[in-house]
């Protein structure tokens, strides 16, 4: 039996991520169940940062991961991660309260035609949010994954957790296959899978919900889309942003209930999200070029958790990361990597109250 100091159960961008900050400093190996890391959610987003996604305690995660994913240090990147690309929240009537350390102000119509051109005209105004940036996630990911092993941690792929046990102040973990890890902590950073992992290990469950969202790539008869703002619906109806000249990525800003599984569009959703998209824009839909699905799993309070769990000693939660886990993935990581080594947080997030996100919020 293989023994490490942390065992870390996932290898998305949770995973990768609080596994390179700490893997330095602990032996550190990570499971992963699929073929390869980084199959489900993290392979799977829109790919924005967005300050006002999430509410306030998002927020502050995300502002403050915007240094390390606009100019990350050289030995992680030689380049940094953003994109510019800003948002318009576009409404029918009321605009939207955005978290008040939001940089954003007020669109009209005029220049609101002039910047997404062919806007149909009940949407009378907006609020810009010049911050808003494309994130490269798969070079994010892949340079979390690289600090990690380079830290001397481990990965091991085709490697899925089916139970757990502490016992004498060690987790004894097997896997499907039959063979077993032994660990000082062990990591639930399964995404979609928090739950059921948890209860392999004889852990209370949080309730951690995921939800699956649809994405279309579309091909339109307009060109010149590739720097178009994020428009998004301030109502929650349906988001698009440019990626070709004369392709965009929509969402109908879906929510589905569902279990744990490998998430893929259903056909209704394609077509709410065409059918909004074509009441927003004049631009004639040519082509479904390809779409996916995936899951965005959230806590009862739609806030991540992460810390150790109040009733089970060495159990760490780093869930929840519901539509922001990407955005949010430097701070969260340096935030969660202080509590489970039980240092002093790197100074990135040195002003954010790690409590907000304990699990013990959930008890009772
Ligand atoms: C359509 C969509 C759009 C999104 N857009 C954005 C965006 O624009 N910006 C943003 O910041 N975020 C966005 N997100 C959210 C973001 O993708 C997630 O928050 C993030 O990827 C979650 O990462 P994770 O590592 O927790 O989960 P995952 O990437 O799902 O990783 C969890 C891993 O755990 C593994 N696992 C599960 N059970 C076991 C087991 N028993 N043993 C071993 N391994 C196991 C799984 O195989 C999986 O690879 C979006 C999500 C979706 C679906």
């Amino acid at each position: 039996m293989s023994e490490v100091d942390v065992l870390i159960v996932g290898g998305g961008i949770a995973g990768a991520s609080l596994g390179a900050e700490i893997a330095e400093a602990r032996r550190t190996a990570i499971i992963e169940a699929e073929s390869h890391c980084g199959m489900h959610a993290t392979g799977r987003s829109a790919a924005f940062w967005l300050e006002s996604y999430g509410g306030p305690l998002v927020a502050l995660l995300s502002a403050a991961s915007w240094d390390f994913l606009a100019e990350p240090p050289a030995e992680f990147s030689e380049t940094g991660f953003l994109r510019p690309r800003g948002a318009v929240h576009v409404t029918r009537d009321e605009l939207p309260d955005l978290p008040p350390s939001v940089e954003a102000r007020l669109v009209e119509r005029d220049e609101l035609e002039r910047l997404v051109p062919g806007i149909r005209p009940e949407w009378r105004r907006a609020l810009l949010e010049p911050g808003c940036a494309d994130i490269d996630v798969a070079a994010l990911h892949a340079a979390y994954l690289r600090k990690f092993r380079k830290g001397g941690g481990t990965v091991a792929t085709g490697a899925q957790l089916q139970s757990g046990s502490y016992r004498a102040g060690r987790w004894r973990v097997q896997l499907t296959d039959g063979s077993e890890i032994a660990a000082t902590v062990l990591v639930n950073a399964a995404g979609a899978w928090a739950d059921p992992v948890a209860e392999g290990c004889g852990v209370q469950p949080l309730g951690i919900a995921p939800k699956r969202r649809t994405m279309v790539q579309l091909r339109v008869g307009r060109s010149g889309l590739r720097d178009l703002p994020l428009v998004d619906d301030s109502a929650g109806t349906f988001y698009f942003k440019g990626e070709g000249d004369r392709t965009i990525w929509l969402s109908p800003h879906d929510e589905i209930a569902t279990d744990p599984c490998d998430a893929a569009p259903e056909e209704i959703d394609i077509a709410t999200a065409i059918d909004r998209f074509e009441q927003a824009v004049d631009w004639p839909v040519e082509a479904v070029e390809r779409s996916w699905a995936g899951l965005r799993s959230f806590a009862p309070d739609r806030i991540p958790v992460f810390g150790f769990d109040p009733e089970t000693p060495a159990f760490f939660w780093c869930v929840g990361q519901g539509g922001f886990g990407i955005q949010t993935a430097p701070a969260a990581a340096k935030l969660a990597a202080a509590l489970l080594l039980g240092t002093n947080p790197d100074p990135l997030v040195g002003d954010i109250d790690p409590g907000v996100y304990a699990p013990g919020r959930f008890a009772n």
